[in-house]
């Protein structure tokens, strides 16, 4: 077996390992890098390997940074075999799209900008027809814990990550003519105690790990002290007479959010006379796609949901794809929770509620997710007095919250329990966390345990076996 790191290494964003095993080429996710400095130049440039010589690609769940380089992937040649849950397939289609529009209208706006000095024009990474194109490779769905066998050398399971709806960890095994050997792809893990997601299950002992280490240096507040506090600061804006803006990321954190809304509500913790509103047509998608995927949440959740419940309308929700619908929300003083992207306040129609609520002392904007530095939600959190905002300079005087405790991904304690199930691996990769905090940390703790520990380079790559 051979493996190697194109992305992912040494940072968070990017994911993408390549394993040679059983006469196959088998491509690990296939991420988009975000946020860094050269992301754009890293998204663009060479994947380290040629795409039409792989024969499957196994997609771990269906964040950015592990499916937002699959449409590019199938426009440089790719045409194997996508192999996903359904509810990651489901999921990564509303991403990729969203991600190809975003690229689309990005790249036109700088076209316009040469179009003055006759420069030609600028391309996206990838259009909305190769995200169809890409949608094509995808193939078998498997359960989790299924067997799928890839030819008569190759077996592969996916286990629950409990990280997103559908996020898996990959188990490759490999058989005769080679020594049979295993090897683990964490994904990104979810953290336990989650109310809506089924815990991710530990893997079995195996010969080789590729570990996520995003909070491989952190721990994470308690959860039941963060749904406190959001009910807390809905409480008191609505007595108030305000309104509660919630800047969400489309996927996962709003629907667990909802969640969390409805199970306060039937609590008596929040007014049934409460009004909700999910201004973001995406998250509206996501929402319906979480409908259909009843596997994948905590046993009593999955029950319910087969029984016919839904755990993601609490009364008084309103959904808002239309922009006259979310334009008509900004004429309502008081008593609505108004959740509405993009998370970071970077795009998207928070912008327009947070112009007509963040100047009002009576009013909230609660943060439930990661603002990175230089975004408007970052500035806001961090106590800006002003902002700018479609040209205008907006006071910031609402009840600013930041909640912490909602977290997809495991914490060290977690992550070391997890780990502590792969038994005595010949070799642990460290992946996808930051070089500096998440990665050392974790470095430190497994080889406080005995363990052989690599932290790759972008293209690095080791003779397994
Ligand atoms: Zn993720």
């Amino acid at each position: 077996m051979r493996l190697s790191f194109h992305g992912a290494t040494q940072n968070v964003t990017g994911s993408c390992f390549l394993l040679n095993a059983g006469g196959l080429k088998i491509l690990i996710d296939c991420g988009m890098f975000q946020g860094m400095k050269h992301a754009d130049e890293e998204n663009a440039g060479a994947l380290g390997f040629t795409p039409s010589e792989i024969d499957f690609l196994l997609l771990t769940h269906a964040h950015l940074d592990h499916c937002g380089r699959i449409p590019l992937l199938v426009k440089r040649g790719f045409t194997g075999e996508i192999i996903t849950t359904a509810a990651t397939r489901d999921l990564a289609k509303l991403i990729m799209m969203d991600s190809a529009k975003i690229q689309e209208e990005d790249a036109a706006r700088a076209s316009r900008r040469r179009r003055r000095g006759g420069e030609p024009e600028v391309q996206p990474l990838y259009s909305q027809i190769d995200v169809l194109s890409a949608l094509d490779r995808f193939g078998r769905c498997p359960a989790y814990d299924q067997d799928i066998h890839l030819n008569d050398a190759v077996t592969i399971r996916f286990i629950n990550a409990g990280h997103i709806l559908g996020s898996a960890s990959i188990i490759v095994e490999t058989g005769a003519p080679e020594p049979s050997q295993r090897i683990v792809f964490s994904g990104d893990i979810g953290s336990p105690g989650h109310k809506l997601l089924a815990n991710a299950t530990p893997p079995p002992p195996c010969d080789y790990v590729v570990m996520e280490t995003t909070y491989g240096d952190r721990m994470h507040r308690d959860l039941d002290a963060s749904v406190e506090e959001l009910t807390d600061a809905i409480n008191k804006t609505i007595a108030k007479g305000g309104n509660v803006i919630i800047p969400t990321f489309a996927m996962e954190r709003t629907q667990e959010i909802l969640f969390y809304l409805k199970h306060a509500i039937n609590q008596g913790a929040l007014p049934r006379s409460l009004t909700i509103f999910l201004d973001s047509p995406m998250a509206v998608s996501a929402t319906e796609i979480f409908r259909r995927h009843a596997d994948g949440f905590q046993n009593d959740v999955r029950d319910a949901m087969l029984a016919g419940q839904e755990p993601f309308n609490p009364p008084g929700l309103r959904f808002t794809r239309e922009t006259a619908e979310s334009i008509a929300i900004n004429r309502i003083r008081g008593g609505a929770v108004i959740m509405a992207g993009s998370g970071m306040c970077t795009g998207g129609r928070v912008r327009h509620h947070l112009k007509h609520n963040l100047w009002r002392p009576d009013c909230s904007v609660v943060f439930v997710g990661f603002a990175a530095e230089g975004t408007l939600a970052r500035r806001i959190v961090d106590g800006a007095k002003h902002v700018r905002l479609f040209g205008e300079d907006i006071a910031v005087n609402a009840q600013i919250h930041t909640i912490n405790g909602f977290s997809a991904h495991a914490d060290q304690r977690e992550l070391l329990y997890w780990i502590s199930k792969a038994g005595k691996p010949e070799m642990t990769f460290l992946v996808h966390g930051d070089f500096e905090k998440g990665m050392p940390a974790m470095r430190q703790e497994l080889e406080k345990k005995e363990l052989n520990v690599q932290c790759p380079k972008l293209h690095a790559s080791f003779e397994l076996g």
